[in-house]
């Protein structure tokens, strides 16, 4: 830990020397980061499995009962320092670098699919920040597996998921509508991608729309899932 704690002040101040960004490898170097292994989230889900084992079922405590419209969750690591500083500066400073590597290294331990297709930034929230962080990572996924991207979906603009409470986000169900792209789709194996899974809704209600032109299978690719808080930290 005081590894890490040195080698992100590190980082910060050779980013102010320099006044840029680091390159991604320095970055994940400096962090000593490595994403995690394989087979430690819920593959339903995408929560630690530290957080809460699986069951006969497959699902952990934590979506026990619940029904999703993606398939299963491939990610690289925990929402949590540093890939939560990171997220955060591929959309704050446009670091689209970063959101190609951790694209790639998401391509890298993705299940066979045949299209990509980006969770969608209204284009005005776009223009205003820059960046489409989801199209970006959606993009070095489909180079590194060589396969198109579908922009099959887009956002409505009254839907606006930061500061929205927990409730709100999961009745939230009709953020989406389908472009004219998604009657393509029929019958695709669909990597469905977004930067975090946070409750699950954005992915919930993206995969729902998908699975209204028949595709095979929905494979929702992010780079870091919030885990649960515990209960004892739950203040
Ligand atoms: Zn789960």
């Amino acid at each position: 830990m005081e590894l890490k704690i040195g080698s992100r002040i590190l980082c910060a101040l050779h980013s102010l020397m320099l006044w840029r960004l680091p390159t991604p490898t320095d970055a994940i170097a400096f962090a000593a980061w490595e994403a995690d292994a394989l087979g430690s989230w819920c593959s339903r889900c995408g929560v630690s499995l530290r957080c809460s084992a699986t069951g006969a079922d497959g699902a952990c405590a934590e979506c026990r009962g619940r029904q999703f419209a993606y398939h299963a969750v491939t990610r690289l690591g925990s929402y949590h320092d540093p890939l939560d500083v990171w997220v955060r500066m591929i959309k704050s400073r446009g670091w689209k670098a970063m959101a190609e590597h951790l694209g790639m290294m998401l391509a890298a331990r993705a299940p066979p699919v045949d299209i990509v297709v980006p969770v969608p930034m209204h284009r005005i929230r776009r223009e205003v920040r820059g960046i489409d962080h989801a199209g970006e990572l959606a993009r070095a996924i489909a180079v590194a597996l060589d396969v198109p991207v579908c922009y099959a979906l887009t956002q409505k603009l009254a839907a606006r998921q930061m500061g929205a409470s927990r409730t709100a986000r999961l009745l939230n169900t009709q953020r989406f509508q389908l472009s004219r792209a998604a009657s393509s789709l029929a019958g695709a194996r669909i990597a469905l991608v977004d930067d975090v899974r946070t409750t699950g809704s954005t992915l919930q209600s993206a995969a729902a729309q998908l699975r209204d032109v028949g595709v095979a299978r929905i494979e929702a690719l992010v780079v870091a899932v919030r885990d649960p808080v515990p209960e004892e930290e739950d203040l």
